[in-house]
This record gives structure tokens, sequence and C-alpha cells, in this order.
């Protein structure tokens, strides 16, 4: 079967169907339509002490740089489990999970970010296969210049927040965004 007959088949028209508003991918033969939805993040900010749990990325985009424990929820995975499966493979991590910290809306990149705060039930951490280092940092000691995304510095700062006691429901983007700090390595 040649590809041409294998791109002839299935949604391939882009129009705005009957009561939508937007062009969507739809299938000429049967009128199916490929809905196209933002994909959903989980993490955690995970706390020892006063220590916060980051991970260096072994893996792009940003590879290098610091992040907290977080990915993309799987098919019926609830956020919560995706929280805690996220701080295992990313960091070996065991967490009591928290009150949620903040939700952001990543438009760019149509994602959404749902953050958690959580305490780790172990100090003792170790790099999975995504991470190439992994470290608890006292809040002086965090390498804000060396973080993989705006959003890593916003859940840091509303956490911090949220450990004063400033903020008693979730957040969400900071206006105006806060741009991150770092240049490329
Ligand atoms: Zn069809």
């Amino acid at each position: 079967m040649s590809t041409h007959h294998v791109n002839d088949v299935g949604p391939r028209v882009q129009c705005i169907p009957e009561g939508d508003d937007r062009h969507r991918l739809t299938c000429p033969d049967c009128g199916y339509i490929a809905y196209e939805n933002p994909k959903i993040v989980i993490g955690a900010v995970c706390r020892w002490d006063a220590r916060i749990l980051l991970c260096r990325r072994a893996i792009e985009p940003r590879r290098g740089y610091w992040t907290l424990p977080a990915g993309y929820l799987e098919l019926n995975e609830s956020v919560e489990d995706g929280a805690r499966r996220e701080a295992w493979e990313e960091a070996r991590a065991e967490l009591a999970l928290g009150p949620l910290l903040a939700v952001y809306s990543i438009t760019r990149i149509n994602l959404v970010q749902i953050i958690f705060r959580a305490r780790l039930l172990r100090a003792n951490v170790s790099p999975g296969p995504e991470s190439s280092e992994v470290h608890l940092f006292r809040w002086d000691e965090i390498p804000f210049a060396e973080l993989a995304f705006p959003s890593v510095q916003w859940a840091l700062e509303h956490d911090r927040r949220a450990e004063e006691g400033v903020t008693p429901v979730a957040a969400s983007n900071p206006e105006p965004e806060v741009p991150l700090k770092s240049p490329p390595l």
C-alpha cells in the first residue's frame, strides 16, 4: 500500500463542523472529527524540611537544566498517581502529596501543568533515567539561572508563598508572566 493511499483515508480535511466555531481536522467519508486538545503535565514541588527536590534533565528539551519532577499524565491515571509516578521515575523519590499548588496554562505549546505540594518520605533520592543528577536545594542554593522552564520558577515561588501561608488556593500564571532568567547553556 502506498503512502499516498494511507494519507487518503481518515481525518484529512480542515473545516468548521456544524455548530462549531473553529477549524477541525475531519474525515470527509464518515464525518469523524479529530479534536485536538491540550496535553496535561503533572508534577510536584517536593520538600524535605526546608529543602526542595530538583532534577537536572538528561533529555531534550532543555537538557542540562534543572526542573521539578513532572511529566505527561497517562491515560487512566489520576493526577495524584501521575505526580507520584513522575517523582519516582525521575528521582526515585517517594512522596506524601499535599494540596494542589498551581495550575498553569502554557498556551504557546498547548499544555496545562498541574503542580502539587509534596513532602518526601525519605531524603535519599537518586537520578532516574530522565535525570543526570538530583539534589535537595535550600532556597538560597536553588540554581535560578539554570532552570529549565519559566513554570519551574513560578512553582518554586508559589510554593515558597504557600510555605509562608500566603496562598490559600491554587495559583495560576503570574501576571505579567515571569520570563526565564537563564540564557542557553
Ligand atoms: Zn472516516
